[in-house]
């Protein structure tokens, strides 16, 4: 694996393998790789024959009085892990070169971005549209990865490709849990363990909501947001059913699918930690 740290060099890399042929997938990250990240190389791996991973903590979907300054990084341990899952380039710009304070363009995908996410971290999603037009603009993948752990990122990020016909199609790839149901996060490991007991409300509201849904939007988000303004030690932040496209609110009864998603603050009041976290409703046949 090798590691390249300037746009030109990537894509220098990228434009050397496709001459021979080779068919390119881009995995975005954060870095702090865990096994939820690994699980998109793996995809990626599997699907092409250049695997590029970025890590790059981007400071522009951090608001202020985020945790950009104390956002995990570990890069050689990310390396390490990267050419044990057989990524082929890592893609690592530092901050002031990738970001640099003088770009005048913001990437704002309108409508997807105000809710959810959206309404408690303003400009958060401009900032995430911003690098990941970057990142396929000099990688220019046949294929890029995301989660549907970030599930609103992932409904941006298709609007975003589609709408400025960006190259590579979108690939979601399923959210990795830990054993107690928790979705793997890099902000996890700001949990203490009696923290982390108590977060297992999110996934655990989740996973009754779709054990018991019905196709009735209503009391499907009435239960979710019911259980956890009643869990202990967290903080709903939103609960909502929703479209799987648009992401609007559902309401009455849905025949087609629907995802359910949620944000909590978990942790001391102080300096809370927010967790996200979601699940598919899957399409209800009509009785009788
Ligand atoms: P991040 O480093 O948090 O920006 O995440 C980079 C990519 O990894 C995004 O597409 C995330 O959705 C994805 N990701 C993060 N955690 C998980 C997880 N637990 N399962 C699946 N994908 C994940």
């Amino acid at each position: 694996m090798r590691t390249e740290t300037r746009a030109e060099d990537l894509r220098t890399a990228v434009r050397t393998a496709r001459a021979r042929g080779a068919t390119v997938g881009l995995v975005p990250t954060m870095g702090a790789l865990h096994a939820g990240h690994l699980s998109l190389v793996d995809h990626a791996r599997s699907d092409c024959d250049l695997v590029v991973v970025s890590v790059f903590v981007n400071p522009l979907q951090f608001g202020p009085g985020e945790d950009y300054e104390t956002y995990p990084r570990d890069l050689d341990g990310d390396a390490r892990r990267l050419a044990d899952h057989g990524a082929h380039v890592l893609f690592a710009p530092d901050a002031a070169t990738f970001t640099p304070t003088a770009a005048a363009t913001t990437v704002h995908v309108a409508g997807l971005t105000e809710h959810l996410e959206g309404a408690s971290r303003p400009g958060h999603f401009d900032g995430v549209a911003t690098i990941v037009t970057k990142l396929v603009a000099v990688a220019e993948p046949d294929r890029a990865y995301f989660g549907e752990k970030d599930y609103q990122q992932l409904c941006v990020i298709r609007r975003l490709v589609a709408d400025l016909a960006l190259p590579g199609e979108v690939v979601a790839c399923p959210i990795v849990r830990d054993a107690d149901g928790l979705a793997l996060s890099s902000r996890n490991a700001y949990l203490s363990a009696a923290e982390r007991d108590r977060a297992l409300a999110l996934p655990r509201a989740l996973g009754d909501v779709a054990a018991a849904w019905d196709g009735d939007a209503d009391a499907a988000r009435t239960r979710l947001a019911g259980a956890l303004e009643a869990a202990q030690g967290v903080t709903c932040d939103y609960a909502e059913i929703a479209d799987p496209d648009t992401l609007a609110p559902l309401h009455g009864r849905v025949a087609g699918p629907a995802r359910a998603l949620a944000a909590v603050w978990a942790g001391p009041r102080e300096s809370p930690t927010r967790l996200i976290d979601n699940v598919a409703l899957p399409a209800v046949a009509a009785a009788g």
